[in-house]
């Protein structure tokens, strides 16, 4: 990467109207069958051809494959059944209906290698490729198996990290794992969350990175964040393990977000994607503004370790309000690019 303070976007983009319901997190998809397949590979086309014209650094699938970026990946698993649903609290903060672990859990086949081959296709770029974390995963299922979050995460370790190995082998640049939930389980990341992603990221050949955030601007996450007071200092649990930890690079969320700057600081070395786009509101940031967010970061983070990005993934979003933020995003990373003097 030689470009000064890339961009790139977290992971989700909307779909398209004729693929699934437009500002829907999760909507069940419109078409069928072979035409479903096609139409979720034109949609990830759309996602690229988007992201390049705006000029994006690395770029995503948008994730316009997959119906949620936890479950779809659960549903191709084995010892996971999808009838057996049961009601679990997620993140500690909404109940929603989940799959059961009702034997040994393993990955019959890839899951999104193909689909991660289609993006290598449509694009010269470096591409990023996201993939939920062990503890992220736990959390979204019920368990009547292994009788422990710490086992069934290591066993979802193991699984995630065969598929990362397959996603670098068919040209991946950067595997992210997204883990929210390291936000809200303490001890849980002291005691084997950093080790069980850092076990899902164990030998690639390609760069890692994890992504951890306060959610996607749904109710539930807005009327969580407004429960955490004055300053966010969620991260300064994780930070500090993965400061020492093998992971390359960290994403969080800044912008319009109370996190105190200088937590930042406890990744000194490690690459840092900053969110400069906020995904819970419509407002469009202009570039001024992405550009004074991503600023007031270079007292904590090298600037070469910088790369610009969003808050979250910007699924829930109207299509025309997640172009206008890329480009916010791009012109501004140019103007502290061009501050810098670099290239
Ligand atoms: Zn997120």
């Amino acid at each position: 990467m030689t470009t000064l303070i890339p961009t790139a976007l977290v992971g989700s983009l909307p779909k398209p109207g004729w693929l699934a319901e437009e500002e829907t997190l999760w909507s069940p998809w419109k078409l069928e069958g072979e035409q479903l397949r096609e139409g979720k590979l034109d949609a990830l086309a759309l996602a690229v051809a988007d992201q390049e014209r705006a000029g994006i650094d690395i770029v995503c699938d948008g994730e316009q494959t997959r119906q949620h970026f936890v479950t779809t990946f659960i549903e191709h698993l084995g010892g996971v059944d999808f009838d057996r649903r049961e009601t679990v609290r997620i993140r500690d903060r909404y109940d929603a209906s989940v799959p059961t672990v009702v034997g040994e859990v393993g990955r019959p086949a890839p899951v999104f290698v193909d689909d991660a081959k289609a993006l290598r296709a449509r694009t010269d770029r470096p591409i990023k490729w996201t993939l939920p974390g062990p503890m992220t995963m736990i959390d979204t299922l019920a368990d009547r198996h292994y009788g422990s979050r710490e086992k069934l995460a290591w066993e979802f370790a193991r699984i995630l990290n065969e598929e990362a190995r397959e996603l670098a082998a068919v040209g991946v640049d950067v595997v992210q794992f997204d883990e929210p939930a390291f936000n809200v389980f303490f001890d849980d990341v002291r005691d084997w969350g950093v080790a069980t992603l850092e076990r899902a990221a164990e030998g690639l050949t390609c760069e890692t990175a994890v992504h951890i955030c306060y959610g996607y601007g749904i109710k539930a996450n807005n009327d969580w964040k407004a429960t955490l007071g004055e300053e966010w200092r969620q991260y300064e649990t994780s930070f500090p393990l993965l400061r020492e930890s093998t992971i390359d690079t960290i994403a969080l969320e800044r912008h319009h977000s109370r996190v105190p700057a200088e937590l930042i600081g406890l990744l000194r070395g490690k690459k840092v994607m900053v969110g400069a786009i906020d995904v819970a509101s419509d407002e469009i940031e202009t570039p001024e503004e992405v550009a004074a967010t991503l600023r007031e970061t270079l007292e904590f983070v090298d600037a070469d370790k910088l790369i610009a990005s969003t808050n979250c993934g910007m699924a829930p979003l109207a299509r025309s309000v997640a172009r206008d933020k890329t480009a916010a995003l791009v012109a501004g990373a140019r103007i502290l690019r061009e501050e810098l003097g670099g290239e």
